[in-house]
């Protein structure tokens, strides 16, 4: 129990430490990525980061774009639009970084240990035997660890490839 409880913590070093003005899920502009915030992609419904400070490497946030607290706050095609993008990334993840197991879950209020209580959010934590002592290293640095780009990029293309069609990345790259 205590190491399934643990990803969910490290939201509190994210929401204290981000530097970067306004909501971590509302990144300025209408980029679809954006390696500065780690954003890997944003369309009409959801939006997917690359968590700041990862339990494990590949740690991903998926929120719906809009600025809401709950989940009982979407109606169903937002819902449906956020499920299915928890759906996508862990299949990502799991096709590119090959992991062990997942912990896939929303901390919804603060008392729940949510760190930004205001928008809702899903974390993605991917697993190997014997990382649970990852984030003891990780959780000293205050810049983004080269690995961590690294991994943007090795996730980015496929995160993008969820896009429609019509919209390419070097259009919407701000
Ligand atoms: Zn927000």
């Amino acid at each position: 129990m205590k190491t399934l409880m643990a990803p969910w913590r490290m939201e509190h070093v994210e929401g204290k430490t981000d530097k970067l003005s306004g909501c971590l899920f509302e990144p300025p502009g209408k980029c679809s990525h954006s390696k500065d915030r780690l954003l890997l992609l944003r369309d009409n419904r959801t939006v997917v980061l690359l968590n700041r400070f990862p339990y494990t490497n590949g740690h991903l946030l998926v929120a719906p774009t809009d600025h809401i607290a709950s989940i009982t706050s979407l109606n169903s095609l937002s819902l449906s639009a956020l499920m299915n993008m928890v759906s996508s990334a862990t299949k990502i993840l799991q096709e590119q970084l090959h992991p062990d197991g997942f912990n896939i879950g929303c901390n919804q209020g603060e008392v729940a240990g949510a760190g930004i209580a205001d928008h809702l959010h899903f974390h993605i934590v991917p697993r190997w035997e014997g990382d649970h002592n990852f984030m003891t290293v990780l959780g000293e640095v205050r810049s983004i660890p080269e690995h961590l780009l690294a991994t943007y990029d090795k996730l980015l293309p496929h995160f993008q490839a969820l896009l429609q069609p019509t919209t390419s990345p070097e259009q919407t790259h701000e």
